[in-house]
């Protein structure tokens, strides 16, 4: 997952690296906000780049500035993301923009390294952007730096000092968070030389997270800020958003078969709402995933139909039912109808539950059947 921008640079600062001062501002913290000297800067803090360009980056002249700054950027859209909150920042005057970055290339094991005096927003851009020294190096802190010393030899003169010197204080901050991807850009040249960090992307593993304690913080307390990260921290189960519009929610345990699951529906098709590994196991006599899931399903704007999969094999489909039933009657904002591909342990125990409820959920044991129900289903409801 993509750290946001703030998070990253509070990283980087607490590691002693040069940072413009700044904070995070939500919706409602307005009125409380210490002066800082302007100008400043105003950037939307969503996962993504190219916020500058998106049309999500102000710079704030004066005090007035700031409040219509904040207003007109929070809650807007960037790139699929709305806007919850903003880092709010001392601008940096500058001469030149540098662009570095180390990526775990996870195929062989290595590090891409990249280097450019010439960062900024056209890097982003595939047509515009520029030309990028680049390096594979060994996954280790030594390699990576002396990469940095020979690539860094053929920048102009100018940058080359400022850049090695950055890259190279980044180094053990890649290993200490076994990053996925760690990019400035820009990187800020000052007339004197020295440089500041423009912008970050910290890109992490969280299956890190039980011993990269410092990161699953970040989340757990910014859950509106990571709401899909929290939910999997918190709960112990994925949930991913694919389409706003879909039509087909999903309600599936196990990885692989979800995601073959939405595969088969996009090959005929359907848009499916949401990914899911649900984890019936995990249940524990609990009906709070099933609720949480249901609720976020009923919230799609275009749901006509609800796709369950739970292939039991030492969980007990009884017990699963139970627990649906008890979910189902505490979403009753779910109007569409429910398909529930089922089979293994308990499966006749789950039958009698579901007719003992008045048969909310239409069984059926076989995958092809069940998809096929759920997409004729979708379809009526159309109509
Ligand atoms: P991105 O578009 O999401 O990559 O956001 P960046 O943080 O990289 O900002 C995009 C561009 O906005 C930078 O390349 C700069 O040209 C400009 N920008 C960002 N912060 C500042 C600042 O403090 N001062 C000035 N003058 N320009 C800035
Ligand atoms: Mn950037």
């Amino acid at each position: 997952m993509m750290l946001l921008e703030h998070d990253a640079k509070m990283l980087l600062a607490a590691a002693g690296l040069p940072v413009p001062a700044g904070r995070l501002v939500r919706r409602g913290d307005i009125a409380g906000l210490p002066a800082l000297p302007l100008p400043q800067v105003l950037k939307v803090q969503v996962p993504v780049g190219g916020r500058g360009k998106a049309g999500g980056i102000r710079l704030v002249r004066e005090a007035g500035d700031l409040a219509t700054g904040l207003d007109e950027l929070l809650g807007m859209e960037i790139k699929g993301h709305r806007v919850q909150a903003c880092r709010l920042e001392r601008a940096v005057d500058f001469v030149g923009e540098a662009y570095l970055s180390f990526t775990l290339d996870a195929g062989p094991g290595n590090i891409r390294l990249l280097l450019s005096a010439q960062g900024g927003v056209d890097v982003e851009d595939p047509s515009t952007r520029p030309h990028l020294l680049s390096a594979a190096v060994p996954a280790d802190p030594e390699a990576l730096r002396t990469a940095i010393d020979t690539l860094a030899e053929r920048l102009p003169d100018g940058v080359r000092g400022a850049v090695t010197e950055a890259a190279r204080s980044l180094v053990p901050l890649f290993f200490r968070y076994e990053a996925l991807l760690l990019e400035i850009n820009p990187l800020f040249i000052r007339a004197d030389g020295s440089w500041v960090i423009g912008d970050t992307k910290l890109a992490v593993d969280e299956n890190a997270f039980p011993r990269q304690r410092e990161l699953a913080a970040i989340v757990r307390d910014n859950p509106d800020l990571y709401p899909e990260a929290a939910l999997k921290l918190d709960q112990g189960y994925d949930y991913v958003p694919l389409d706003r519009d879909g039509d087909i929610g999903l309600v599936t345990t196990g990885a692989g078969l979800s995601m073959q699951l939405i595969d088969e529906l996009v090959a005929r098709g359907r848009r499916p709402f949401n990914f899911c590994d649900i984890r019936t196991g995990q249940f524990k006599g609990d009906p709070a995933r099933l609720i949480q899931v249901l609720e976020r399903i009923a919230a799609g704007p275009s749901i006509r139909s609800v796709l369950i999969n739970f292939f039991a094999g030492h969980t007990d489909l009884g017990e699963i039912a139970r627990l649906l039933i008890i979910a189902l009657k505490s979403v009753p904002q779910l109007q569409a109808p429910i398909t529930a591909r089922m089979i293994g342990n308990g499966l006749d125990k789950a039958r009698a539950i579901i007719a003992e409820a008045g048969n909310p959920v239409l069984i059926e044991t076989d995958l092809e059947r069940a998809i096929d129900l759920a997409i004729a289903r979708a379809e009526n409801a159309h109509a």
